[in-house]
């Protein structure tokens, strides 16, 4: 019965201007008003924020199909593309024939009204990316992946891909999640009663990743400059806005880069992922301010403006002490800093991004380069606005010798570990490198205030539905 017109993207239609053309457009149905002659149709596809408006004369159509016609519903339109009366919009369609694809019963669509809170969404992870504020996240989201992805491959690093299921549980970056096929009920026994993991499908013990840090050092060493971006596990009991128990996290690990070039390379990062976000997501990011954050382009823009400020630690829990601010959890040398410090330095102290370098070895990883003065490490920590960490990272210590006494100092069994202490004995090189977490990120560019929000599925303690 239908003739073939060329199909759109609203994206695109939204921009074409030769009226009269006789388009197809493919989408799902955002809301629907009308009068006794007229039926307004506001049609979304997930190409663009903006929707299209289907205009549909009723004596044109049948009652049933206009009918059918409810918020959530999918349609195929044929019509032609007219010039918008209305306001706020160039273009809006004069449908010829409507095809119902899926229909969306009004009287239990769950998101028939508009204006649900997002923990109501988060009870409805998999009807919520067909939601404004989500489609704009998850569009940002892509935008970027793609944008992680071309800053690398344009520096020359190579993507690595490290693996999600591990052997060595060493990164001590956080509490592992076990992989096993061993019944759970009855696992096989050694003599002394403990669970024989021999017989366990990889022949020992095993559990997902927290972090490719480790074997990217392996890539680095090779391939000189080498990132990777995946998932990563963390079976952490924190119930903040900004953990999640499955996270993605870049890992970028350079052979010959210090410190200060780690530096660099993480602040040029960030600056140009805000970037992009501006120049490749503005419509999202205009809407996502509009709903929830007023500041969220000026924050954008004024981080863009500034240099970071860089600073060791021990000055850091100076200013801290000074501030005279009763903190939750007090501070002094040697205490692991909690987000509330770190946005004190970075919201009231400095008021732009901050990165801290040289912590107390005590609480930080084994890897980290060992300074002179016997007490701190070559760590730095991208603090941001809002945020807290959004990057960890470190000069790696590339001396053999050093990095087996911090491993023996730490307890961490030389057996297990002389895979990675082998890129020390052989052909070692100062390098660097550090872990971005994604959703961290996505925090900070969308202005969304949980961590919950800016991943599609979101596995947290309690929470891992479907
Ligand atoms: P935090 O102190 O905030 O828990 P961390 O010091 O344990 O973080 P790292 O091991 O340094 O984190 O990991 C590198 C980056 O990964 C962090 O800077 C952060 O951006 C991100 N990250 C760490 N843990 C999580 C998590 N549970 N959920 C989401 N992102 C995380
Ligand atoms: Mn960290």
């Amino acid at each position: 019965m239908k003739e073939q017109y060329p199909s759109y993207k609203i994206k695109d239609l939204l921009k074409l201007t030769d009226y009269g053309k006789i388009v197809n457009l493919k989408g799902w149905v955002r809301s629907k008003r009308g009068n006794k002659q007229l039926a307004f149709i506001a049609m979304n596809d997930g190409s663009v924020i903006h929707n299209i408006q289907v205009v549909a004369e009723l004596e044109k159509f049948d009652e049933e199909t206009i009918k059918l016609i409810s918020t959530g519903a999918c349609l195929s339109v044929n019509g032609s593309l007219v010039e918008s009366p209305g306001q706020g919009q160039q273009v809006e369609i004069q449908a010829i024939n409507i095809e119902v694809y899926g229909t969306a019963d009004a009287a239990i669509y769950p998101l028939q009204k508009k204006g649900h809170t997002l923990e109501f969404l988060r009870e409805i992870a998999h009807l919520r990316p067909r939601t404004n504020t989500f489609s704009a996240v998850f569009r940002i989201r892509h935008a970027m992946s793609f944008a992680i992805h071309k800053f690398f491959n344009d520096r020359g690093f190579f993507y690595l891909h490290t693996p999600l299921i591990t052997g060595s549980d060493a990164e001590g970056a956080g509490a592992l999640f076990q992989v096993t096929t061993l019944d759970m009920e009855k696992p096989p026994r050694k003599e002394d009663g403990s669970i024989d993991y021999a017989q366990d499908f990889f022949g020992k013990r095993t559990s997902l990743t927290v972090s490719g840090q480790l074997e990217g050092e392996l890539g680095a060493m090779a391939l000189g400059l080498i990132y990777t971006f995946g998932p990563t596990f963390r079976a952490e009991n924190s119930y903040t806005p900004r953990h999640l128990a499955e996270f993605w996290m870049i890992e970028p690990e350079m052979a010959f880069y210090d410190i200060t070039d780690n530096m660099n390379l993480a602040e040029d990062m960030l600056k140009y992922l805000i970037t992009y976000a501006l120049e490749h997501c503005i419509d999202d990011l205009e809407f996502l301010q509009k709903m929830y954050d007023n500041e969220l382009i000026s924050r954008l823009n004024f981080v863009l403006a500034n240099p970071f400020e860089r600073l060791a630690y021990t000055e850091a829990v100076e200013i801290l002490m000074a501030s005279g601010k009763k903190f939750e959890y007090p501070v002094g040398w040697g205490t692991d800093l909690q987000s509330e410090h770190e946005r004190y330095l970075v919201e009231n102290h400095f008021k732009k991004p901050v990165i801290l370098t040289d912590y107390p070895k005590e609480i930080k990883a084994f890897y980290m380069k060992q300074n002179p003065d016997g007490k701190t490490v070559r760590a730095m920590d991208v603090l941001f606005p809002k945020i807290g960490e959004i990057i960890g990272g470190s000069q790696r210590e590339e001396k053999y010798d050093l990095l087996l006494n911090r491993i023996r100092e730490m307890g961490i069994s030389e057996k297990e570990m002389e895979w990675y202490l082998d890129t020390r004995k052989f052909g070692t090189a100062p390098h660097s490198g550090f872990g971005l977490g994604f959703e961290r990120l996505m925090l900070f560019i969308t202005g969304m205030a949980n961590i919950r929000d800016v991943i599609p599925f979101p596995r947290t303690p309690q929470n891992a539905e479907f």
